[in-house]
């Protein structure tokens, strides 16, 4: 049996911790890598592939969790000791290369060296070496610029494995090559695993490159949602079970640990984003910005919904969001039914009035059509959800089943929509029930 080279156990990292802007971008993170795997971090961009990457660099500290390197504890490292762990242990490749300009392609590949203390003349032999190896030798001389993305990204990747370190790790390192390119940069990388057993991970938002994986972490919101392993042949032998988390789950996830003065400050403009992007489609990011200010002192009751609809009907030379007059009427409707809603549902106890009103609510913002059979169904399996009878996934698929097997008959086109706004609803009424 291989060997746990990295093993990440619950870890959150949250930026700007305490601050009105505070984001959390990994969610109770839980992944093991072996020795001699190629692993592949897969994900749409902003799901926190890279903070992933450069937690386990050494590069950035989780708030909390625990991250072992060949059994070595990462947080519990002094700061000079974590530098030398990164420096030895771990190559990094990136996207944009990261190459110093003015200096040329041997001094470039050696610099790794210079911070080990070795000798100039260790240095460039060593380099020379590398350089072979990836076969650029006869560019030694020459700067960066004067060589393709292709070529570029190969120094990259002489530089990363310069003082032998057993783990490399890949941050998108074929994002801004062609496809061409892109083939013979992973070739190295397959080879850098296959060959010299380096202990590859690589991040990507491309789910082609998963084939060169053996094992594949699936990541989404900042958390992991599934992992599968290959055998040599490329065939899935293990495969994790597909989490799914709701939205609101997550939300208490991310104040977990919180004091109550901390949750207080981040709660309205959480609230106020989560609103604005599920009622905004085509906006500005001026008006975007705009808007959850606004909305923010709406929720905190700073303006009544008047202000809130001339302020969305005002043009931004004004300091408006700069609708015009239907679309603010339109937004400040839903935005005031939400609050509505949320404010009833925080002060209401029986969950099955709760999951009813919730429902109604959100097919009248919509404007969806729904028959009473359908609602009353829905409201019992809401219910349920809320006294925690019901997963998530259980009550997705059922609120899709037709009446006549037994689930709620949506249109699956609405599913998603109607659990996307039960969430933010139950997000908008988190807390008020003390007003
Ligand atoms: P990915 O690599 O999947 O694109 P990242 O790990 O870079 O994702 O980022 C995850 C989320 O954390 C993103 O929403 C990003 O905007 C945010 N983020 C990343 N770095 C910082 C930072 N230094 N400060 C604040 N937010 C950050």
């Amino acid at each position: 049996m291989s060997k746990k080279i990295i093993e990440l156990k619950d870890l959150n990292l949250t930026y700007n911790l305490g601050q009105s802007n505070a984001f959390q971008a990994l969610h109770a993170v839980t992944v093991d890598i072996e020795e001699g795997d190629f692993a592949i971090i897969l994900g749409p961009s902003g799901c926190g592939k890279s903070s992933l990457l450069n937690i386990v660099a050494g590069l950035e500290l989780p708030e909390s969790g625990s991250v072992l390197v060949k059994d070595k504890n990462l947080l519990k490292l002094k700061e000079k000791e974590r530098v030398e762990y990164h420096r030895k242990e771990i190559g990094m490749i990136f996207q944009a290369y990261n190459l110093i300009s003015t200096l040329n392609v041997l001094d470039n590949v050696s610099l790794p060296q210079i911070f080990i203390n070795k000798g100039k003349k260790v240095r460039d032999q060593r380099s020379m070496e590398m350089l072979n190896k990836l076969g650029i030798s006869k560019h030694a001389k020459k700067v960066p610029s004067e060589l393709s993305g292709g070529q570029q990204q190969r120094i990259g990747i002489a530089r990363s494995i310069i003082n032998d370190p057993q783990i490399v790790l890949a941050d998108e390192p074929v994002g801004n090559l062609d496809s061409v390119s892109s083939n013979n940069v992973m070739e190295i990388l397959n080879n850098l695993n296959s060959q010299e057993g380096k202990t590859v991970v690589m991040v990507t938002h491309n789910p082609e490159h998963t084939s060169w994986g053996n094992r594949i972490i699936y990541m989404k919101d900042g958390e992991i949602t599934k992992i599968e392993i290959k055998d040599k042949e490329g065939n899935i032998k293990k495969e994790s079970k597909e989490k799914e988390v709701s939205v609101f789950d997550k939300f208490i996830n991310h104040f977990k640990g919180l004091s109550k003065k901390q949750i207080q400050m981040l709660l309205e403009p959480y609230k106020a984003k989560h609103l604005v992007e599920k009622l905004t489609t085509n906006f500005q990011e001026s008006q975007i910005a705009t808007m959850e200010q606004k909305i923010k002192n709406r929720l905190s009751k700073k303006i009544n919904s008047e202000e809130l609809f001339a302020i969305l009907d005002k043009s931004q030379e004004d300091g408006g969001v700069g609708l015009d007059f239907r679309s603010a009427k339109k937004f400040s409707q839903e935005i005031e039914s939400l609050i509505n809603v949320s404010t009833s549902v925080s002060k209401e106890q029986d969950s099955k009035t709760k999951a009813f009103l919730i429902l109604k609510t959100i097919f009248e913002i919509k404007n969806y059509k729904i028959d009473q059979n359908s609602l009353n169904k829905a409201t019992e399996f809401l219910m349920k959800k809320f006294n925690k009878e019901l997963k998530n996934k259980e009550f997705k698929k059922l609120l899709d089943l037709s009446l006549e097997d037994g689930g709620a008959g949506f249109d699956s086109r609405i599913v998603n929509t109607v659990i996307e706004f039960i969430d933010l609803i139950q997000i908008i009424s988190y807390g008020l029930e003390d007003d």
